[in-house]
């Protein structure tokens, strides 16, 4: 028989996420995905900053001056939003944490944070806070009440190991979307990849490789006519009022993932810089900065 095309969405990390497979029958289909989506339950628990109990939320109670130990794939995470971090004079910065409570905090109650409250989350905040060691394969917190944050990098890396799950289960034609970022795996039967509809409008073509949508479009408050959206400019410690979207095809999701946020906070210039630093990397500012 040949291959049918199957498609499940799941809320994971706090959006849809959804896969879609090409399989022999329904049951090796539904065998896969249940794998994959499996997969990503355990990276959130791993790395959600919503969940009280996960591996991130506690390692930010325990890290503050000592090192802590933690798994490999939360290292790998670490490490590469803090490679990211470094190339990018810290616009990109899991670290934010306390900044980005704070902007929760404003959605909610509609007020703009008072500046003593700001100070206090932009002294927790900032990527040189933050200490890895990778022989021990462990962090340490250099300021008591930080909080990691990555909201920015996981889903892509969680579309990263529900492909490889699928793999795994002998399923190589997928897609897998969480919100903003997409991974796709082998062709469906017969095209020349996954067609993609923008926002914006148009199409692109996506087959072995990841593209990630970032930007203040989405999701933001508005305060006194200004949109504070949910990315934060750690230069301001606010969210940024700008008007930007930027898209990053790359060879994986956490690149893609990663690069399309820091993308959104550098604008046009820091797009091309990026472009050097990852190679085969493509960025794209589809709206550019400004008011
Ligand atoms: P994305 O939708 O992938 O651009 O990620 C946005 C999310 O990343 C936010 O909801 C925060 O959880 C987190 N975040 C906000 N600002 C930053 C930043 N400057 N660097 C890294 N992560 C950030
Ligand atoms: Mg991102």
């Amino acid at each position: 028989m040949g291959l049918q095309r199957f498609e499940f969405t799941q809320v994971r990390m706090g959006v849809d996420a959804r896969i879609i497979v090409y399989a022999h029958d329904e049951e090796r289909a539904v065998r896969a995905c249940r794998a994959a989506y499996t997969r990503i339950s355990e990276l959130e628990q791993m790395m959600s900053d919503y969940r009280a109990d996960s591996e991130l939320n506690s390692l930010c109670q325990q890290a503050v001056g000592r090192w802590v130990r933690v798994s490999p794939k939360l290292f790998y995470v670490l490490w590469r939003g803090q490679k990211l971090a470094q190339q990018t004079d810290g616009a990109f910065d899991v670290t934010v944490g306390a900044l980005v409570r704070l902007w929760r905090e404003a959605r909610h109650t509609g007020k703009l944070t008072d500046e003593a409250t700001l100070r206090s989350a932009k002294a927790r905040s900032g990527y040189r806070l933050m200490e890895l060691s990778l022989p021990r394969r462990a962090v340490r917190l250099k300021a008591e009440g930080m909080q990691l944050d990555l909201g920015g990098i996981a889903k892509g890396y969680a579309c990263d190991w529900a492909l490889r799950v699928l793999r795994r289960h002998d399923i190589t034609r997928a897609l897998i979307q969480m919100g903003g970022d997409i991974v796709a795996g082998n062709t469906p039967p017969g095209e020349q990849g996954w067609r993609i509809e923008l926002t914006e409008g148009g199409a692109t073509i996506l087959s072995n490789a990841a593209l990630s949508t970032s930007g203040s479009t989405e999701q933001y408050v508005e305060i006194d006519g200004v949109r504070y959206a949910h990315i934060i400019d750690p230069r301001t410690g606010l969210g940024l009022t700008n008007l930007v979207l930027a898209r990053v095809r790359a060879r994986d999701g956490i690149t893609a993932d990663s690069l399309a946020t820091a993308a959104a906070v550098l604008g046009e210039t820091g797009a091309k810089k990026l472009e050097r630093l990852y190679r085969g990397v493509q960025v794209h500012i589809v709206k550019p900065g400004g008011s």
